[in-house]
């Protein structure tokens, strides 16, 4: 059997143009626009080709982007009062600190300091609280893009054996979180799983989240299962097989020969992240600004 690919780029266009639709509508009936500011500190390649990007993709959608960069040395209390003011100003919808901060930085402080109607990252505790109880409220960006590729592929989850290898606050358990209000009968791996090939292959829906570059090998795929492979790792052109460099935790070309439908990297997951980025962005001003969302 040779998998289907789930076109992630297609999908991500699809919901970037419904937002831009959503948008024009926000403008008309309020007079403003959703805005979206970024937090960039340090100059992190990485993050500044993240950020970029996300700057990038506000604008096409009709939104303003605000685009906070501070030097790699900027104290707490600076980058506190840089996100204080954002908290402050009714022009901006959502806002985003850009993660790792430097080693000095109190990441999670930080972030907690982004107030929840706001947190279109998703990853404030009380964001992920309103998520564990089922409540509504922002949800985290890359689990929602692998719940739009999960409904591309018309896969039942009700009841489905989803298993999710990796458990981070950034992906793993708001992806649990999203399949278990599916009804999915969910599993979550990590590094101390005891054999988990054979976890893996129990699944009908199998999500890679680790980072380590083509984990999930052979023998680890159920013949039939939805493949999402989330992670991506950097390589060189030649190691990687493409032009890119990227590749995924999964082993594309062994998983794609008993899969029914499986992500590449790149492609896949990627940039769905950036679509619902958008789309959280669009919720939260529509929220702040008492219209039903
Ligand atoms: P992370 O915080 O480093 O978490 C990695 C997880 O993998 C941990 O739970 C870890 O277990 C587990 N793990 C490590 N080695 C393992 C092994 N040998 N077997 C089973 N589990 C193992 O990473 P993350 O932030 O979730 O990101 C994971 C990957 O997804 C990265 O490649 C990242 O770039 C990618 N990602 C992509 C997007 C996107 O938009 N496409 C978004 C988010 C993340 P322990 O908890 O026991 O340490």
């Amino acid at each position: 059997m040779s998998a289907e690919i789930i076109d992630g780029k297609a999908i991500a266009a699809q919901v970037r143009a419904d937002v831009a639709e959503q948008v024009a509508a926000f403008r008309e009936q309020t007079g403003r626009v959703p805005g979206l500011a970024t937090v960039l500190v340090g100059e992190d390649a990485a993050s500044q080709v993240y950020v970029g990007g996300k700057q990038r993709a506000c604008a096409e959608v009709g939104m303003k982007p605000f685009d906070v960069r501070l030097p790699a040395d900027a104290s707490f209390e600076r980058v506190a009062e840089e996100l204080a003011a954002l908290r402050a100003n009714d022009e901006v919808s959502g806002i985003l600190l850009q993660l790792p901060v430097p080693e000095h930085l109190d990441g999670p402080t930080l972030t907690n300091m982004v107030p929840p109607e706001k947190d279109v990252d998703g990853l404030t505790p009380v964001s992920t609280g309103l998520l564990s109880l089922g409540l509504p409220g922002l949800r985290s960006c890359t689990p929602q893009g692998v719940m739009a590729l999960l409904a591309h592929t018309g896969v039942e989850l009700e009841g489905a054996e989803a298993v999710v290898v990796g458990r981070s606050n950034l992906f793993g358990k708001p992806m649990a979180q999203l399949l278990l209000e599916r009804n999915a009968t969910v599993t979550v791996c990590h590094s101390r799983t005891r054999d988990l090939r054979e976890v893996c292959a129990r699944a009908d829906v199998l999500i890679a989240a680790v980072g380590r570059p083509r984990l999930i090998g052979e023998g680890f795929v159920r013949p039939g299962a939805v493949v999402i492979d989330v992670g991506m790792n950097r390589l060189t052109p030649e190691q990687a097989h493409n032009k890119s460099g990227l590749v995924g935790d999964v082993d594309f070309a062994a998983a794609s020969q008993v899969a029914s439908w499986i992500t590449p990297v790149p492609g896949g997951v990627g940039p769905t992240t950036i679509a619902f980025l958008l789309r959280n962005t669009l919720q939260a001003a529509r929220r702040q600004a008492g219209i039903e969302a």
